[in-house]
Order: structure tokens, then C-alpha cells, then sequence
């Protein structure tokens, strides 16, 4: 299991980490979630050794993580880090080589993962001439080579279209079917909610939540009523509410121990109901519950982060 515990780092005046603490257990997926500049990249890099650390450790079965143990781990970097001029196979080839294969299993492995990451046939072309969205399949094959221990994995998503999306999802699936221990992060909180069964959400460098993301959903203190009429309804529950534009369609946050039946009768008193669901909230509404939607808009944090960068 990797445990991160009390992860602390400054950059000047910034405390980019905060006594940041989680842990991931093999078998598990882990979304890490935060709003831009909380912590994400820098705690991965933490855990793979790429930061010097003010304060905190991290361990793996208990062990403080050297470079043997960090071997085991497979880490997708959210830059491309690739030669762009080496070809797609000759880079996975080197890259599992590197990790202790031998050239017949390195290339073996090498042709699977581009099989099974639909790049069979790009494999002879520089990484150069492979669109933003190929890169990164061949960016997320290099973490899954040599079938690491803990994958850690810096917003393996991003640029992928729907279809790539899948695949990767289901790719990670496996990984941790198979044992291993996973830790993403994303923006894509759909996603998220789909394919990890946990999340630790990051704020300015600390974690402000962690759990079970079905624990945290239900916990809330929140249930969202959406409810379609047939045709446009003035339907004014008393809790805040959202109505589209077409005015059919009404979400309506009320409280989580709300009765369903009052809410539904009062509806049909209204018009003519042909969809209801009362459920509670996705994991963007927990997550905005957490971070705050001051700290997304805060103009001043977005320019200070520019700036940094
Ligand atoms: P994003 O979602 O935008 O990728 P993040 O959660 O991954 O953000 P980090 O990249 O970990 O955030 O950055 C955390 C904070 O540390 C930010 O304020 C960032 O500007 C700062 N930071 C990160 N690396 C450095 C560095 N090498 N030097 C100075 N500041 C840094």
C-alpha cells in the first residue's frame, strides 16, 4: 500500500504541500482531484522522488520509497516528456528496457500495448507526427510497460477523445484487477466518478476531503431533484432551483432527509411529469461543496499562478 504522510513543500513565500496525507491500497483507484496549482502534480512527483521535500514520507508496504522500490511504480507525467524525433516503437522498446526487460520481452510487450492501445500501425512513425491526442496513448503506455506495483498518473485523460477514453478506462481497470495500486488525477470529474471508487480532493496544498466517492456523495447533506415536464411549468418549490431554458426541465437542491413522495405530488400538481430523479449530488457538487467556487474564481490566485508559471 502507498501511504503519504505529512507531505510538506515550499517554493519561497508558497506552501505548495501542507501536511498532505492519503494512501492507496492495491486493487484501488484514487482520483485526485483539486482546482488549478492545489498540490496534484507536485505530491505525484513527491511520491515518485522528482521534489525535495520540506517535511513528510512516503512509503510503499510500509518502507520508506528508495529508488528499488520506486522502480515498481509506473508514472505518467502530465508534460510529455518523449524524444519527438524517436520512433513510437524504438521509445516504448527503450523505455522497457530501461525497466529491467529483455529486448525479446521488451518488444513483445512493446507490440502489445501498442495493439492494445490502437497504435499497431503507428508504430515505424516519430512521436513527432503522432496528433497531441496519440502522444498521449503512447505517454500512458510507458507507465504501463513493465506492469508497475502503483501507477501514478498526472491527468491521463486529457486530450483523449471518447472512444480513447474508454479504452484507457478500461485499460486501468484491468491494472488494478490485476493488483495493482492506482493514483490519478483529473479535472474530468465525470470521469472520475466513474473509474475510482476514491478521491482525495486538494485546496492550496491540503486535503480538504477523502473517501469513498459513493460514502461522500451519500453523506452530504444535499439531494438534487431533477424533474422534466412535458411542456414548459412554473414550478416554484421552495429550495433553490435551476429551470432551462425551454422550461421544462427543473433541478431543485433540497435536503438530504427531504421526503421524495411530497416533492413528486406537489410536481404533478403542476404539469405533466414525464421524468423525476431524486439523488444525491454528483461528484462536482461535492466537489465545489469542498473547494469553494471562490477559490475557482479567485482572479488574484488564477493571475498569482500565471505569474509563478
Ligand atoms: P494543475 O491542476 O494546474 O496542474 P496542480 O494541483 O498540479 O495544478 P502543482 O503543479 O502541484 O498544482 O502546483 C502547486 C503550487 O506550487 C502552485 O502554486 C505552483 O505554481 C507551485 N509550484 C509548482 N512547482 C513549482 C516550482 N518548481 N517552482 C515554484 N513554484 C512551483
Amino acid at each position: 500500500m502507498l501511504l503519504v504522510n505529512g507531505l510538506t513543500k515550499r517554493y519561497g513565500d508558497l506552501l505548495a504541500l501542507d501536511d498532505v496525507g492519503f494512501g492507496v491500497e492495491p486493487g484501488q483507484i484514487v482520483g485526485f482531484l483539486g482546482p488549478n496549482g492545489a498540490g496534484k502534480t507536485t505530491t505525484m512527483r513527491a511520491i515518485m522522488r522528482l521534489v525535495a521535500l520540506d517535511a513528510g514520507e512516503v512509503t510503499w508496504s510500509g518502507a520508506p520509497v528508495d529508488p528499488t522500490i520506486r522502480q515498481r511504480f509506473g508514472y505518467m507525467p502530465a508534460e510529455r516528456g518523449m524524444y519527438p524525433k524517436m520512433r513510437v516503437r524504438d521509445h516504448l522498446v527503450y523505455y522497457a528496457q530501461l525497466s529491467g526487460l529483455d529486448t525479446t520481452t521488451a518488444g513483445r510487450t512493446t507490440d502489445d500495448w501498442l495493439e492494445r492501445l490502437g497504435l499497431a500501425d503507428r508504430g515505424d512513425d516519430p512521436i513527432e507526427a503522432l496528433s497531441s491526442g496519440n502522444q498521449q496513448r503512447v505517454q500512458s503506455a510507458l507507465a504501463l510497460l513493465d506492469e508497475p506495483d502503483l501507477l501514478v498518473l498526472d491527468e491521463p485523460f486529457s486530450g483523449l477523445d471518447p472512444i480513447a477514453v474508454d479504452m484507457l478506462s478500461d485499460v486501468l481497470r484491468e491494472q488494478v484487477e490485476r493488483g495493482a495500486a492506482l493514483l490519478l488525477s483529473s479535472h474530468q470529474l465525470d470521469l472520475v466518478a466513474d473509474v475510482c471508487s476514491a478521491v482525495v480532493i486538494v485546496d492550496r496544498g491540503r486535503v480538504v476531503l477523502r473517501g469513498d466517492v459513493a460514502e461522500l456523495r451519500a453523506s452530504s447533506p444535499t439531494r438534487l431533484v431533477q424533474v422534466e415536464f412535458a411542456s414548459a411549468t412554473a414550478w416554484q418549490p421552495d429550495a433553490p432551483s435551476e429551470v432551462s431554458d425551454d422550461g421544462r426541465r427543473h433541478r431543485v437542491s433540497v435536503a438530504a432527509g427531504t421526503d421524495p413522495n411530497g416533492l413528486i405530488t406537489d410536481a404533478h400538481s403542476r404539469g405533466d411529469v414525464v421524468a423525476y430523479s431524486f439523488a444525491p449530488p454528483d461528484l462536482s457538487e461535492v466537489f465545489l461543496g469542498v473547494v469553494g467556487r471562490e477559490t475557482l474564481d479567485d482572479p488574484e490566485r488564477v493571475m498569482a499562478e500565471e505569474v509563478e508559471r
